[in-house]
């Protein structure tokens, strides 16, 4: 029952709460000849905020509506992709029997990308993972057992399944194959899909905020790039290291300091190695990857964090649009291709 309070009850009331006290504003920008409108709420366990930037005052009321049809969009995505929500269609595969199921367009297409880039990272991204993940409880501290992490590396490497005509289909008994958890990707094909929607609407600048996956929409209505702050790893003060320069881009980071607790010097936090079980260790603190699809942003920060610093950002060359920015535990910042930083604002070399 305690267990059930902290997963299921307290989310619950949490995110009833917090919708209860959105804050939806819409605020004038006095030397700018536009408003900013915009809300935020709490889904699929983050903090998200949406903002559009608007010249045309008599659209106001209609942004707010656009913005409320975007949470309404996140409670729709959180209903296939959560894997703690008992009622969605993951959670409910995940603990089905069966070896074969039907499953929904969305749920299919993201599986479909995330195989295509567990092949491409060779395995460093991995949604399989939910089983491990879910050994590792950063409230309560605990490091799990070296047998456990065994066995459930071991349920790993043997599972798999084929994805066609949006039918997943498992190659071993069901009991066998660990729970698929889409925490690295999700944000962002959910952000691609607001980004869709918005611009279906003509919103031609807009900030998706999805807990720090951000994805814009053109650029600031002024035809200034938008400034999206690299938060320093670990700093108290929630300082930026450095800041992205952009417009029309996705920035995404994924860093240790998100989810993690020490122990006898070692950092274990949220982002899983799939060939060994435990949490990532290397010289990283966080990766930012910049890129037009938010879907991709996500997918390759966690997949270059795991495959650290020199893989990573090979990885990171060779694929054409796509930028990284590194932060190493010594605090230096370290660039892809394509980038140039000046006084630590980062922006795209050919811009
Ligand atoms: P992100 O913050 O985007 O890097 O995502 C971290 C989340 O992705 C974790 O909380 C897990 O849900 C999931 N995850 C952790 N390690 C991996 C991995 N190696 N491959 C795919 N997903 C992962
Ligand atoms: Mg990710």
């Amino acid at each position: 029952m305690k267990n059930n309070f902290f997963k299921i009850i307290l989310p619950v009331i949490s995110m009833a709460v917090i919708s209860v006290i959105l804050i939806l504003y819409s605020k004038k920008n006095l030397t700018n000849s536009y408003s900013v409108v915009s809300n935020s709420g709490y889904y699929f366990d983050t903090f998200i905020s949406i903002s559009i930037y608007e010249k045309d005052e008599a659209l106001v009321e209609n942004d707010k509506n656009l913005i409320a049809e975007c949470f309404n969009i996140c409670k729709d995505y959180e209903l296939i992709f959560s894997h703690t929500n008992t009622d969605s269609e993951l959670y409910k595969l995940n603990i089905s029997s069966a070896s074969t199921t039907k499953i929904s367009s969305d749920l299919y297409n993201i599986l479909s990308i995330a195989d295509e880039y567990n092949s491409l990272t060779n395995g460093a991204f991995n949604v399989l993972i939910g089983n491990i993940e879910g050994l590792w409880d950063f409230k309560k501290c605990n490091i799990p057992d070296d047998d456990i992490i065994d066995q459930q590396l071991e349920l790993l490497f043997k599972a798999n399944y084929t994805l066609a005509n949006n039918t997943i289909t498992f190659n071993n008994s069901k009991s066998l194959i660990p729970a698929i958890n889409l925490g690295g990707i999700a944000k962002g094909y959910i952000a691609d899909k607001i980004k869709d929607f918005l611009l279906s609407n003509n919103v031609n600048s807009a900030i998706i905020n999805l807990g720090g996956n951000i994805l814009l929409i053109g650029e600031k209505p002024d035809k200034e790039l938008f400034n999206i702050g690299i938060t320093k790893p670990f700093s108290t003060t929630g300082e930026n290291i450095a800041s992205v320069q952009t417009s029309n881009m996705s920035v995404v980071t994924s860093g240790i300091y998100e989810r993690y607790f020490e122990q006898n010097s070692t950092i274990y936090h949220h982002i899983i190695d799939p060939s060994t079980g435990y949490p990532v260790q290397n010289n990283l603190y966080s990766v930012t990857i910049i890129s037009a699809s938010s879907t991709i942003a996500d997918i390759l920060s966690t997949s270059a964090f795991v495959l650290g610093a020199d893989k990573g950002m090979e990885l990171i060359n060779k694929t054409d649009d796509v930028y990284a920015v590194f932060i190493t535990s010594d605090f230096k910042i370290i660039l892809s291709d394509g980038l140039k930083i000046d006084n630590n604002t980062i922006t795209i070399a050919d811009n």
